[in-house]
């Protein structure tokens, strides 16, 4: 019999009741050290007591009012963003398929208005923006779209940082490139600054849109407020999500005004979309993310992350091949199956996530403190040689 809710996941059998900073208390009582953060969602922690504050306090005013009308929550995190960004405007979304919806209609209404035909988005093989129709073509990897055809037409997937196929690709038909700066599902694999900088410049000459997806590697994650940022490039298009609402459902698409022109009225909507209870967290954790010495803790954090990290892998190299990613956007590149760690991680109470390319992603809260990161290595290091002991 099919169970009451649909079985598209690969549960763990793990339940949490209650959360604390990086820890997780399971319904036994048992308590997890929290490195995948819900994906990138839980960027401030769990029970976090700022965003308890700034929740119950909108929750105590109004929860939801109809985008027919003026939401000050939503245009303060807008306000917040745009001074903090490249972008002109912001729209706000529920998550971040539906930014990726937004950002792909925004670049064909762009040229639509031009009434120029350009007809191709090129993508890159690995990424992942989400599991609509529009996001699984994007994608095109076999696993997503199997059985949802027919797809929708209009992209174009290249090999991941393959620069010579993307200038080989890219000219008047191009309507945009969209990639993830850091791909998050595709295996903690960041583009290196210089090939960012490049698709910028291919963009500029072609007159390409370029969409980024910082919906798992943006709002702080690598140690800036953006991935891009460190490249030095800004995008015309960026959608983001994840870690913005801190848990609450929450993304938004950031454009300049320029990609931005075509959306005027009634051209895109959305019911829940920028609800005051989700902007009023979002401008918390926008404020709080934003903070240069926030960034900098991330940083010296993650350096000292990444060193230990380093060493777990020299100490285990049957298990792990290299540590990648940038801030607290760490993979470790297995050599064995990544969901083994990951169980085995179970057993030592630390929580991990699988991703392609034979990743473990490490994704901690961004407020991790140094004990707790201290902890994760050695409990990472348990997990490692019960896996060893196995092979
Ligand atoms: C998670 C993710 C998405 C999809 O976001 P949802 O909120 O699950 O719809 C899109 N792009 C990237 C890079 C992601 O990591």
């Amino acid at each position: 019999m099919i169970p009451t809710v649909l079985p598209t996941y690969n549960r763990a059998p793990l339940s949490f009741e209650r959360g604390e900073g990086s820890w997780l208390i399971a319904t036994d009582g048992g308590r997890y050290l929290d490195l995948g953060a819900g994906i990138a969602v839980n960027a401030l922690g769990h029970a976090n007591p700022d965003l308890i504050a700034a929740l119950t306090k909108q929750a105590g005013k109004v929860w939801h009012v109809s985008n027919l009308y003026q939401i000050p929550e939503q245009q303060r995190l807008a306000d917040l963003l745009c001074a903090h960004t490249f972008a002109d405007t912001v729209f706000f979304t529920n998550s971040g398929t539906e930014a990726a919806e937004l950002a792909i209609k925004m670049a064909r209404k762009y040229w639509y208005e031009k009434g120029e035909d350009r007809p191709e988005i090129l993508t890159f093989e690995g990424a992942f923006h989400g599991r609509s129709t529009a996001a699984i073509a994007a994608s095109g990897a076999d696993k997503m779209v199997k059985g949802f055809g027919p797809l929708m037409p209009g992209f174009r997937q290249l090999p991941w940082g393959d620069m010579a196929a993307l200038k080989a690709a890219i000219g008047p038909q191009t309507c945009a490139v969209m990639l993830e700066p850091i791909q998050g599902e595709g295996g903690i694999r960041p583009l290196p600054d210089a090939d960012l900088k490049l698709i910028r410049q291919l963009c500029n000459e072609t007159g390409a849109l370029l969409i980024l997806d910082e919906v798992q590697c943006g709002m702080g994650r690598t140690g800036r407020l953006f991935a891009h940022e460190w490249a030095g490039i800004t995008p015309d298009i960026m959608m983001v999500a994840k870690g913005i609402g801190g848990g609450f459902p929450l993304g938004a698409v950031l454009a300049t005004e320029r990609a931005a022109s075509g959306m005027v009225a009634g051209t895109h909507g959305s019911t829940y979309g920028g609800n005051p209870l989700a902007c009023a967290v979002g401008a918390r954790v926008t404020e709080i993310i934003t903070d240069p010495a926030f960034l900098a803790e991330v940083n010296r954090k993650a350096a000292l992350f990444r060193q230990s990290l380093e060493g777990l892998v020299a100490a285990h190299p049957r298990v792990f091949e290299s540590v990648r990613g940038q801030g607290l956007i760490l993979g470790l590149k297995c050599k064995v199956a990544p969901a083994d760690v990951v169980r085995a991680g179970y057993e030592e109470h630390i929580l991990t996530v699988p991703a392609a390319d034979n990743t473990l992603r490490l994704l901690p809260p961004l407020t991790i403190s140094d004990t707790d990161l201290t902890e994760a290595v050695t409990r990472l290091d348990r997990a490692a040689s019960a896996v060893e002991q196995a092979l």
